[in-house]
């Protein structure tokens, strides 16, 4: 039987465990310490007073799956369902992707006919590709990274433009250190069953249980490829706030756990700057370097394995224009390292979630990506706003021809912003599981830096962490 269960950390990770713990009988008392003042950690969102809405973190969630569709169940138990702004999967936002290569903006295939034919900027079909995959031998490694892999079985040209760019959109990372085991599990477990990647995923689909309800119906039914909320995805953060408030969830704010104690019975001497909380069960929601400095040196083994998992710095600068200035219609492009190493892409916003456009007048929002995996090497350790600022309004001149001054431009340098799972990743997270079993620590992991970095992943691994405290 939990007593008092401490979460540490308000991002949607911490914030999805109270909403779990909340409606569990067994646990007399649960408690959230978020070191800033607000709640919701990189999900964050800027609302204009004439209605225009700006994401910092995260825009877009997919219903696909079955982490998909989880997050959907917590939607619905939000009562937000009024509230989701799809994008379909039919509409130039969900079909159409972009690769700035050579100067100029490529468009992916979205069909058959595409992928038959040479387009640029590939200087072969990308079926060839495939039909490469189809024969390569099984691979024999534990681990290796992205970029091997993908050389390995589908050539090192689909490696060096799509799968660079594609790593750099969705982790801001290098796909020539990013895992490919921790980063992309279904194609690895893909190869393992079947030897080719392709026919493993034409045969496997996903087999963990999927939920259902009136909303996962919905969103298959009518196809939809990723969503949003009215008033954008902090409105997430703000409902599980106030649901764990409601449920009588202690939020304590500017309470930053400056380090953990173990008490001899098994239980955490929490340490906050002004007096300390004693715990049952603790849910660690903080990213794992910061976990790492908080530990006690009893946990040496477990905090050097903590302190190896880094995150990469992302610069995120808002821009919006006056009318509809696009060149193309879609959901955004994505540079490969080779084009250009501090850019990482631009995302069309205006176009995929036009209802959070300002209103009164016409207009186009873009987000531009800097820095990554690249931030350091370019910028060293800071780099001014107006560097930033300057950086994204060339490349959305260069890039989308909008070359006017930008009415509105907001920069947030978002530090150590997303979790660098590099080859070997795999082992850190399995010997620190082997040894909060073996010492028996009352101490649940959770958060972006484990298993997956989508908002979808830490708000399904948190349900998971929770229902397994309680031997669901
Ligand atoms: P965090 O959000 O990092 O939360 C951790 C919390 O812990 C923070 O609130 C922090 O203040 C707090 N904390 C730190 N130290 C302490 C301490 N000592 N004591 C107490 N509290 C502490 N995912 C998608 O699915 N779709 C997207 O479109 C998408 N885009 C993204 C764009 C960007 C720019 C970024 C950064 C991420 C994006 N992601 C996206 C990924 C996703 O948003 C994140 O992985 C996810 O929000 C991480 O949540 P978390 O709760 O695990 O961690």
């Amino acid at each position: 039987m939990q007593r008092t269960v401490v979460v540490a950390g308000g991002g949607i990770s911490g914030l999805t465990a109270c909403y779990h713990l909340a409606k569990d009988a067994s646990v007399s008392k649960v408690i959230l310490l978020e070191a800033s003042n607000r709640l919701g950690g990189w999900m964050r969102t800027t609302r204009t007073d004439d209605g225009a809405i700006f994401e910092h973190g995260p825009r877009g969630i997919r219903p696909a799956g079955a982490v998909g569709k989880n997050t959907l169940c917590m939607v619905s138990g939000l009562g937000l369902e009024k509230k989701i702004l799809p994008v379909l999967r039919s509409q130039p936002a969900a079909k159409n992707r972009y690769l700035y290569v050579n100067k100029a903006l490529h468009k992916l295939p979205s069909s058959i006919g595409g992928v038959l034919r040479t387009i640029p900027p590939f200087t072969k079909p990308l079926f060839t590709c495939g039909l490469r995959d189809l024969v390569a031998s099984r691979g024999t490694r534990e681990d290796e990274s992205i970029h091997e892999f993908v050389t390995r079985r589908f050539g090192k040209e689909l490696a060096d433009i799509v799968i660079d760019s594609l790593c750099r959109g969705v982790f801001a990372g290098d796909c020539r250190t990013l895992s490919l085991r921790s980063c992309f599990p279904f194609l690895y477990e893909a190869e393992r069953r079947k030897r080719s990647v392709i026919l493993g995923l034409a045969t496997g689909g996903d087999r963990s249980p999927q939920p259902d309800s009136a909303l996962i119906r919905k969103a298959t039914e009518e196809k939809w490829s990723q969503w949003s909320l009215q008033g954008g995805l902090q409105t997430l953060s703000e409902a599980l706030e106030d649901f764990i408030k409601e449920k009588g969830v202690e939020i304590h704010k500017d309470s930053p756990v400056t380090s953990l104690e173990r008490t001899p019975d098994n239980r955490w001497k929490i340490m906050l700057p002004g007096g300390s909380i004693i715990a049952d069960h603790l849910f660690g929601a903080v990213p794992a370097k910061v976990l790492s400095q908080l530990l006690p040196p009893s946990a040496g083994p477990m905090v050097s394995n903590l302190s190896q998992m880094s995150s990469a710095t992302v610069a995120v600068v808002n821009l919006e224009y006056d009318g509809e200035a696009l060149p193309v219609s879609g959901f955004g492009h994505l540079i490969p390292s080779f084009e250009d190493r501090a850019l990482l892409g631009i995302v069309y916003d205006s176009l995929a979630f036009p209802q959070h456009n300002r209103s009164g007048s016409s207009s186009t929002r873009i987000t531009v990506m800097i820095g990554g995996a690249w931030f350091e090497s370019t910028f060293g350790d800071s780099v001014s706003s107006e560097k930033l600022l300057h950086l994204a309004t060339e490349a959305a001149a260069v890039q989308l021809g909008l070359r006017g001054t930008p009415s509105r431009a907001i920069i947030n340098l978002n530090k150590t912003c997303i979790p660098q799972y590099k080859v070997g990743h795999h082992k850190l997270t399995e010997s620190i599981a082997s040894f909060i079993q073996q010492h028996n620590l009352p101490l649940s992991l959770i958060g972006a830096s484990y298993e997956g970095v989508s908002v979808n992943d830490c708000i399904y691994n948190a349900r998971k962490s929770v229902q397994r405290l309680f031997g669901h």
